[in-house]
């Protein structure tokens, strides 16, 4: 069976990091929106000219563009056995989206893990982490911005996946290491893993 993930929570509630660790024992490939959206814009692409403004201010990509982005990357060979979605879905019709998309090639969410945090303790990493990384939408204003928009648009995808029985809530207060253990607890132990 292949298994299909779906993370969610705040920007900076450790989702990037945990999913790192989901690839290197579960065998299935992260695919971060806003990885992919960062990599366009530093080669300079179309794409990259068109999102970078609105990534600066904290504001999210049209659906449309994300929902296309996710498409072709389904049809690479790489996540015929699942993937990790990270940062997608972030809006009802993107999660409607995909809720259509996998069932045309037979799969369906196999958990949505939410990913919870407070506000503080995520603006609290995310300005740990601009000092680290030096991304250009990790400045307080655009950290708040942030925080603002994940409450508008993407916490109501709780519900939705409530609904749909797949949502399982994971407290990301801890450490790497003590979240990382709820993850498992929840998935099972991966064939063959390492943890
Ligand atoms: P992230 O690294 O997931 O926090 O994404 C960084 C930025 O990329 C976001 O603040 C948005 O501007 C954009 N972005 C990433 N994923 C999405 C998405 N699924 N929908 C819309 N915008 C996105």
């Amino acid at each position: 069976m292949p298994l299909d993930l779906v993370l969610l929570g705040a920007p900076g509630a450790g989702k990037g990091t945990q999913a790192q660790r989901i690839v290197a024992d579960y065998g299935i490939p992260q695919i971060s929106t806003g990885d992919i959206l960062r990599a366009a814009v530093a080669a300079g692409t179309e794409l990259g000219e068109r999102v970078r403004p609105i990534m600066e201010s904290g504001q999210l990509v049209p659906d449309e563009l994300i929902v296309e982005l996710i498409r072709d990357r389904l049809e690479q060979p790489d996540t015929a056995n699942g993937c990790i979605f990270d940062g997608f879905p972030r809006t009802i019709p993107q999660a409607r989206a995909l809720d259509e998309m996998l069932p045309e090639i037979g799969r369906r969410i196999t958990k949505a893990l939410f990913f919870d945090l407070p506000d503080e303790e995520a603006r609290r990493r995310m300005l740990g982490r601009a000092a680290q990384e030096g991304r250009a939408d990790d400045t307080p204003e655009v950290i708040d911005e942030r925080i603002r928009v994940y409450h508008e648009k993407t916490a109501p995808l709780i519900t939705h996946y409530r609904e749909s029985s797949t949502l399982v809530r994971i407290d990301a207060t801890g450490t790497v290491d003590e979240v990382y253990a709820h993850v498992v607890a929840v998935l099972g132990s991966p064939d063959g893993g390492r943890t």
